[in-house]
């Protein structure tokens, strides 16, 4: 593949690590139950494409999130040489983390918000009683030597309370930097987000000592501006970006979202500015392709629809 032209551009990150976020927060949000068998192979594909960091699945209660109802099955389908540092999965308590460490989770992620709706109608709890429940959580994974991040959902906008202040965005950061979080992902829950405002949030949490180093982006393309939101990031030092393969995943709490970026358009991009990923794109697009055929809808990656028309 002679394309895109790669012209690099100054300031921007050398290597971008591409965290795929397919398997959990895309399938979470399908309407079309995947069986375990396909998720494994969904996984496989991704890390045969060169995917180092993926979000496996999440140990929810099986009434919250039924397609994820099959944690265990999948991580022990899998086996043990896909478990290490790089495979994350979610725990939303110290129950999830149990079932997590049982499993062989080597690497946890649980689910803040910026709001206070947000935080009640997710997690049924205050910011604080959340920050409160996550504490113990993040205590004994680390003390397993778990690798944790702490997601921040609606950093960019609330569809209950609207706009929402960078500076309390950056509270929520910090508290769960100092609870012991090792990365935070900043989340636009409902793609509301525009460049400037991510300059301004980043910005914000250089101010109060969060530097690029200890943040990813986690974009959504509902309006259109994930991949410009995601180069707004690159410039200002920010190294890892949440992507979800074929844009797999669409937001129950945005109308007719979009959802996440698409793994394909993120690596086009960094392809064409010389930033290095590691990802093998025509196998990407090809498992997108793959997986479309289990949802029984097509991807709207644009990269996935353009390279797939060209028998990419
Ligand atoms: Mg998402």
């Amino acid at each position: 593949m002679a394309l895109p032209m790669v012209e690099p551009r100054e300031g921007m990150p050398s290597r971008v690590v591409v965290y795929e976020v397919g398997p959990r927060d895309g399938l979470q949000n399908e309407p079309v139950t995947v069986p375990v068998e396909v998720k494994a192979e969904f996984v496989g594909r991704l890390l045969a494409c060169g995917l180092q960091t993926v979000e496996l699945t999440s140990f929810v209660p099986r009434s919250w999130v039924p397609q994820l109802g099959d944690a265990e099955e999948l991580l022990a389908m899998l086996g043990a040489e896909v478990n290490p540092a790089g495979r994350v999965v979610l725990v939303p308590n110290e129950r999830g983390l149990d079932r997590a460490v049982a499993a062989g989770a080597r690497a946890v992620a649980i689910f803040a918000s910026a709001t206070e709706s947000f935080a009640r109608r997710n997690l049924n709890r205050s910011v604080a009683e959340s920050m409160a429940m996550f504490a113990p959580v993040v205590r004994r994974a680390r003390q397993e030597g778990m690798w944790v991040r702490g997601y921040v959902s609606m950093c960019f906008g609330d569809p209950w309370e609207g706009p929402v202040p960078t500076a309390q965005v950056a509270r929520v950061c910090e508290e769960l930097l100092a609870l012991g979080c090792d990365q935070v992902s900043l989340g636009d829950t409902i793609g509301v987000g525009t460049p400037g405002h991510v300059e301004a949030l980043l910005g914000e949490l250089a101010g109060v000592g969060v530097g690029a180093d200890r943040l990813a982006v986690h974009f959504h393309d509902t309006y259109g501006q994930a991949l410009s939101n995601t180069l707004a990031a690159l410039n200002l030092g920010v190294s890892t970006v949440d992507a979800s393969a074929g844009g797999l995943g669409g937001c129950p709490y945005a109308q007719s979202a979009t959802g996440n970026l698409a793994t394909e358009d993120l690596v086009w991009a960094l392809t064409g500015l010389g930033i290095e990923h590691g990802v093998d794109l025509e196998a990407l697009v090809r498992t997108s392709v793959w997986m479309s055929s289990h949802l029984g809808r097509s991807s709207p990656s644009a990269v996935v629809r353009a390279l797939a028309d060209t028998g990419g």
